[in-house]
């Protein structure tokens, strides 16, 4: 007799997902394809865990990749989302909530006097490139290798084959004179960074860095690179953007900005400051925020820019954000950090353990990894099995061995210990 395969119901969405939606999914990495199988097709969330469609339950470090700082579906939030959404979707006409959520971030992050809110990160990115460019009159601008600011073709750029180089094409479609403008150098590398402008410094208008690397892997900014960074800027006049779409009130109330005292030109945002709906945002002194139009005729718009739903959750997040959550979120990380370091150096396993704040990584390499380069020996093998294993235990971490996972302020020490001792558990048997 042939005993019938269970199917999970994630599966089956996922089968249905693929003929009619590219790839199943509508962000690449949901897919699990760096780790294989069905990705999860979640039902709900609420606090510190996910619940997929097949009714199991997992404790999420991915926290929708970064928003999620409060937990899922925080009351005092959905109470805000729902009267708000009482009084209609959208209006495409200004409403009192956005300079309110304009002044809590303008009187939160220091630099800032204005602020323009978008949709998603990568349009405050590549608003922020353009404004970068309008100002100081140049086009080309320097990105570094590893490094993620979003899907716009001036991002989609790999480094070209001296490592200096003008960069390529990451993607069909990203036409070669769009690469032709975005110079690719290596994170935490300043010689690299003085070397692209010693050739090319005047004609670059802006750096865009983030300032901890988050999309290869946690990797924090060596203990000078930003402070030379904002130097080699001023010297050539170019202006330094700090992408904090990902480190913005997570890092730090204050973001990349308060946690190393450097201070950008202009600033991008997103994940946080909408709690969870799609926002963005970029940001700089009156000066620069003023080219923008109408102000301004740097044109940049947005049908729902703004939008009175969104901008409740962003406001109701974060007026939560204080000194007692950070430094709650710094403790569990800094739990998580000690624990696994202090197992991988006793039992001589060949992984690194990176975090900043409430954001880490696990390479399955030995590190320490300062820039992307730095994960090419990645063991992507043992990392899928410790994918897996980690969710059979419950566990729903970043699918991908090149993603940052997170902490929020639902996650309690005890589910982190025992997050810790699975880990642990888990990486002796791999490396036995
Ligand atoms: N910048 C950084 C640092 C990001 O991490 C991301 C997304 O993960 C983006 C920009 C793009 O944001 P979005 O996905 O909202 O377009």
């Amino acid at each position: 007799m042939i005993t019938p395969v269970m199917i999970s119901t994630s599966q089956k969405l996922f089968d249905d997902a693929r003929r009619v939606i590219p790839g199943g999914v509508n962000s690449p990495v949901r897919a699990f394809r760096s780790v294989g199988g069905a990705p999860l097709f979640i039902h709900s969330a609420k606090g510190a865990y996910v619940y997929d469609e097949d009714g199991n339950r997992y404790l999420d470090f991915v926290g929708s990749w970064g928003p999620m700082i409060l937990g899922h579906a925080d009351d005092e939030v959905l109470a805000e989302v729902t009267t708000a959404l009482n009084r209609g979707c959208s209006f495409g006409a200004p409403t009192r909530a956005e300079t309110e959520l304009a002044r809590i971030i303008v009187s939160l992050i220091p630099g800032v006097d204005m602020i323009r809110m978008v949709n998603s990160g990568t349009e405050a990115t590549m608003s922020a490139v353009r404004l970068a460019r309008a100002v100081t009159g140049r086009d080309k601008f320097l990105k570094f290798n590893g490094c993620y600011h979003g899907h716009a073709d001036c991002f989609l750029i790999a480094a070209g084959s001296g490592t200096l180089d003008i960069g390529q094409p990451d993607s069909p479609g990203v036409p070669v004179s769009v690469a032709a403008d975005t110079i690719v150098a290596r994170f935490n590398d300043i010689q690299s960074v003085k070397e692209v402008f010693a050739e090319y410094g005047e004609t670059i208008a802006a750096v865009i860095v983030e300032p901890v690397g988050g999309n290869a892997g946690c990797i924090p900014p060596t203990d000078t690179f930003l402070a030379d960074l904002r130097l080699v800027c001023d010297e050539s006049g170019s202006l330094l953007i700090f992408d904090e779409v990902m480190t913005g009130f997570r890092v730090a109330r204050a973001g990349a900005i308060e946690r190393y005292g450097v201070q950008p030109d202009l600033v991008t945002f997103g994940k946080i400051i909408g709690g969870g709906f799609p926002v963005g945002a970029y940001a700089g002194s009156r000066f620069l925020m003023e080219h923008i139009a109408p102000a301004g005729a740097v044109y940049q718009a947005g049908t729902l820019s703004g939008n009175p739903v969104a901008v409740a959750a962003g406001i109701a997040t974060l007026k939560r954000l204080d000194d007692e959550l950070y430094a709650r979120l710094e403790k569990l990380g800094g739990i998580i950090e000690t624990r696994i370091s202090e197992a991988v150096n006793r039992f001589r396993i060949p992984v690194c353990i990176q975090r900043v704040g409430s954001m880490f990584s696990l390479f399955f390499t030995e590190g320490p990894v300062m820039r992307v380069e730095d994960t090419a020996d990645l063991d992507v093998a043992r990392f899928k099995q410790f994918f897996h294993a980690m969710l059979d235990d419950g566990y729903y971490l970043a699918p991908s061995p090149y993603e940052c996972s997170f902490l929020g302020a639902s996650h309690t020490e005890e589910q982190i210990n025992a997050f810790c001792d699975r880990t642990v558990f888990h990486l002796q048997r791999l490396y036995a």
